[in-house]
């Protein structure tokens, strides 16, 4: 099985279209696709009635959350897009989207730069707004040199545009996904910069609260790195998800379909599918 089960489009900080994404995926090679744009439905909705033979499509949402005052990231895998628990959490989610944008900017301002609201609600055309718009703003209007540097410098972990205010508990999230009959995957579990110990109470947390599953291969990863989150996944009664982590060609850690086998003790989350 050729699992791809995170990827962006444009109804969130990805830069193709929902059907380029799709049509993406078929060129890889990939049968299994969801579409997890980060807080909306609106990618598996444009998409949905109209998959390619060969290429099955499961709805999915990477929804943000708070755990111990670190931001995590959450994939819902086979989620029902019409359930009215998770349509309120993703309305909510939303509206943080637009606050939090607000509070970014005004954040931004304060350090020199300028028309940053205006500038990423631009990019972000009225769909789900975060971070990755800011950075292109600041780079396109000659602000700053990359998108790297604004992450490093201004918007990446602990830096001042890193606003976390808003987002729900992470248990919260899990509830919505469970309640949209789907299966919680701790998203990219190396990404938090966790200690050791803190990861494993993540994930022992996770599990209690109902997750099923987390990422044990997101983007191209070390081996050793693959090996440590399946032994952890195995250890916690989790699943094994995989995923590409896909926003855009090009980019450094992984293309759309570009996911590395899991190790053969891992029980893939797909399995049952
Ligand atoms: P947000 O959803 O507003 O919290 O923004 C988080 C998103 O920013 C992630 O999903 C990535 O797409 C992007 N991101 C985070 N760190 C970096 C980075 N260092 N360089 C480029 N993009 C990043
Ligand atoms: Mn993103
Ligand atoms: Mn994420
Ligand atoms: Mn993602």
């Amino acid at each position: 099985m050729h699992a791809d089960l995170h990827t962006h489009t444009t109804a969130s900080d990805g830069r193709l279209s929902p059907a380029d994404v799709v049509a993406g995926a078929a060129e890889a090679g990939v049968d299994l696709l969801a579409i997890t744009d980060h807080d909306t439905l609106d990618g598996v909705a444009a998409v949905a009635a109209a998959m390619p033979a060969g290429l099955r499509l499961i709805p999915g949402i990477e929804l943000s959350a708070n755990w111990r005052n670190s931001g995590v990231h959450i994939v819902g895998l086979q989620i029902d897009p019409d359930n009215s628990t998770l349509l309120k959490g993703v309305a909510q989610q939303t509206r943080v989207r637009e606050q939090r944008a607000v509070e970014i900017a005004r954040r931004l301002e304060k350090a020199g730069f300028t028309q940053t609201l205006e500038g990423a609600r631009a990019l972000a055309g009225g769909r789900q707004i975060g971070r990755p718009h800011f950075a292109r703003y600041l780079v396109e209007s000659g602000q700053i040199k990359d998108i790297s540097t604004a992450f490093k410098r201004h918007l990446g972990r602990g830096k001042r545009g890193d606003v976390r205010q808003g987002w729900p508990e992470f248990t919260t999230v899990i509830d919505w996904i469970r309640a949209a009959g789907g299966i919680a995957v701790l998203a990219h579990p190396a990404k938090y910069k966790l200690t050791n110990l803190r990861l494993e109470a993540l994930c022992a947390e996770f599990a209690a609260a109902g997750g099923a599953a987390m990422e044990v291969v997101s983007g191209r990863q070390e081996a050793a790195l693959t090996d440590k989150l399946a032994r952890m996944a195995n250890r916690h009664g989790l699943r094994a998800s995989a995923g590409s982590d896909f926003h855009q060609p090009g980019q450094s850690w992984a293309q759309l379909g570009d996911v590395q086998p899991l190790p053969p003790d891992c029980r893939p989350v797909w399995q049952d599918w």
